[in-house]
């Protein structure tokens, strides 16, 4: 399958890999919208949160704990961040494989669209 985060977590596309596990892998965003830009992301190829089900939901919840993790480690966890998940054309969704986005560093807006 041609999808660009499949070859980044299966390493066909090298990239900084800032955590790993069984589950996911996190990356920076290459076109950063703030000080910390990062994409958490599953190893599995799920094109987006449309295709949350019983089967994989914890994945979600794994996917929160790992968003604390780093934060943490990038030091914004004190002023705060945001995790954001754009899921389909209307959602602002461009990557088809489901994503967070964990953003922080700076004053967001409040504004969500
Ligand atoms: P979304 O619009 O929610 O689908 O977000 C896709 C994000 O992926 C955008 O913020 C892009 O800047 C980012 N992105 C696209 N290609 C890459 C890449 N090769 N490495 C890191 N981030 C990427
Ligand atoms: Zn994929």
């Amino acid at each position: 399958m041609d999808c660009i985060f499949c070859k980044i977590a299966g390493g066909e596309i090298p990239s900084d890999i800032l955590h790993q596990d069984d589950r996911v892998i996190v990356i920076r965003d290459i076109n950063p919208q703030a000080p910390v830009h990062l994409l958490i992301m599953p190893r599995e190829h799920i094109a987006s949160l449309r295709d949350i089900d019983d089967a994989n939901a914890s994945l979600m919840g794994h996917m929160a704990l790992v968003a604390n993790q780093m934060a943490e480690r990038e030091g914004v966890m004190e002023k705060g961040y945001r995790l954001a998940i754009n899921c389909g054309d209307e959602g602002g969704q461009t990557v088809g494989h489901l994503h967070a986005h964990l953003l922080g560093g700076r004053q967001l807006s409040g504004r969500l669209g």
